[in-house]
C-alpha cells in the first residue's frame, strides 16, 4: 500500500486538495473527517468525553460543542492530553481500517491520508511513504481560514503559532504544492502531482 500523507497549516487548502484528489479517483482518508464521525451525535466516545469534561461541553440536543471544547483544550495542555489520549487511538484504528478497506476494494496505486498535524505527531510514520505539503503564504492562510470558520484574525494566528512553522513543514516535505492562486491552479497542480505519484508507484512496485 502506497500512502501519501497530505498536510499543511490551517487554511492552507488541505481539504480543498483532498476534495480534488477524490474527484480524480484517488482514495482519501482524512483524520479530521474521522474525528468528526467519532464524535458525531450518539457516538460511543461522547459518553467518555462527558465523563471526563462534564455536561458543559454539550449542546441541548446532545451534540458535542466542538468550539467550546476546542477552546478549552487549546488553553489547557493537560486537558488537551486527556482528550487526545481518548480520541487519538480511536482515530488511528479507524484510519488504518479505512486504508485497508480502500486497498481491498479498489486496489489503488496510492492513497491520500490527510494528517493536519503530521509533524506534531508520529503515530502514522509507519504507514506513510511520502509527504505532500500544501503551502500558501500567511496572508492567504489567515483570510481563507477566517472566511471558512468565522474565526477572528487573532484566533487564526494563535492556531498558527501552535502549529509547526512553515519552514519546518517545507523542510520535511517530499513534495510541495503552493496554493497562492485560484482553485483552478490548485486543480492543475493536483493533476501534475498525481501523474508524478502514479509514476513513482509504478516504478516502486
Ligand atoms: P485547510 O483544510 O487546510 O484548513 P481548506 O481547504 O478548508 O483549508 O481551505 C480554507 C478555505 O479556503 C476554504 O473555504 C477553501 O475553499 C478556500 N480555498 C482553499 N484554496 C483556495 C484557493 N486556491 N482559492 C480560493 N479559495 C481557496
Amino acid at each position: 500500500m502506497f500512502v501519501i500523507a497530505l498536510t499543511g497549516g490551517i487554511g492552507s487548502g488541505k481539504s480543498e486538495a483532498a476534495k480534488q484528489f477524490t474527484n480524480i479517483g484517488v482514495p482519501v482518508v482524512d483524520l479530521d473527517v474521522i474525528a468528526h464521525e467519532l464524535t458525531a451525535i450518539g457516538a460511543p466516545i461522547l459518553s467518555e468525553i462527558k465523563n471526563i469534561f462534564g455536561h458543559d461541553f454539550f449542546n441541548k440536543d446532545g451534540s458535542l460543542n466542538r468550539t467550546k471544547l476546542r477552546e478549552h483544550v487549546f488553553n489547557n495542555p493537560i486537558e488537551r492530553l486527556k482528550l487526545e489520549a481518548l480520541i487519538h487511538p480511536a482515530i488511528h484504528t479507524k484510519a488504518l481500517e479505512q486504508l485497508a478497506e480502500n486497498e481491498h476494494n479498489s486496489h489503488p496505486l496510492y492513497q491520500i491520508l490527510v494528517i493536519p498535524l503530521l509533524f506534531e505527531n508520529n503515530r502514522y510514520d509507519d504507514v506513510i511513504n511520502k509527504v505532500l505539503v500544501i503551502d500558501c503564504d500567511e496572508n492567504h492562510q489567515i483570510s481563507r481560514a477566517m472566511a471558512r470558520s468565522q474565526m477572528t484574525e487573532s484566533e487564526v494566528k494563535a492556531m498558527m503559532r501552535a502549529q509547526v512553522t512553515r519552514a519546518t513543514r517545507l523542510s520535511r516535505a517530499d513534495e510541495v504544492i503552493i496554493n497562492n492562486g485560484s482553485l483552478t491552479e490548485l486543480s492543475e497542480n493536483i493533476s501534475l502531482i498525481h501523474k508524478k505519484f502514479i509514476k513513482t508507484c509504478i516504478v516502486s512496485k
